[in-house]
């Protein structure tokens, strides 16, 4: 006791104090801090068992974002192939409505757009046509594709002033 830091009379003070955290045991001697064994032994363990539960916590939750990514990749893939069902038959309708949940879950992906874009001009949904089209406004795109959503945004134009012409008259 004697090699303590503290003095000797804060020393004997602490044997006379109760423990700070749980009131009822005397402090154990020689430390700085007044608690009884008990309260400083749970002290010390409490912090590894706090970080175990802490790692376990973070592990969870990666899994659990794992499987919801891996949900939302598994219903676009079925999407998708919905969607070229559907126009192998001919069923725009049912293409765009499967392009449209395509997009929601990758709200960037071009060729989500692409499609979309298609889809609803063969449809004859051209607002949503129109919505894709600008959405892939200045974006890179193959040579061929760009010239289909050339070409269907040159017949939008033209539907659109033909429209107008219509109700001017
Ligand atoms: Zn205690």
């Amino acid at each position: 006791m004697t090699n303590q830091p503290n003095s000797g009379s804060e020393t004997s003070a602490n044997m006379n104090r109760f423990c700070e955290k749980c009131g009822i045991s005397s402090v154990e001697p020689g430390y700085q801090t007044p608690l009884c064994a008990n309260c400083r032994s749970s002290l010390v363990y409490r912090p590894v068992l706090s970080y175990i539960v802490m790692f376990c916590g973070i592990i969870c939750v990666l899994m659990l974002i794992s499987y919801a990514r891996r949900g939302r990749r598994f219903r676009v893939y079925i999407a998708n192939e919905r969607a070229s069902r559907a126009e192998a038959s001919h069923d725009y309708a049912t293409a765009e409505i499967q392009d449209k949940i395509v997009i929601k879950a990758y709200p960037f992906y071009d060729d989500g757009f692409v499609r979309l874009a298609k889809d609803s001009y063969a449809h004859g949904d051209y607002a949503e046509t129109a919505y894709a089209l600008d959405k892939l406004n200045g974006h890179e795109l193959d040579s061929d594709t760009a010239d289909d959503l050339n070409q269907i945004a040159r017949d939008l134009d033209a539907k659109h002033h033909s429209f107008k012409r219509r109700v001017q008259q």
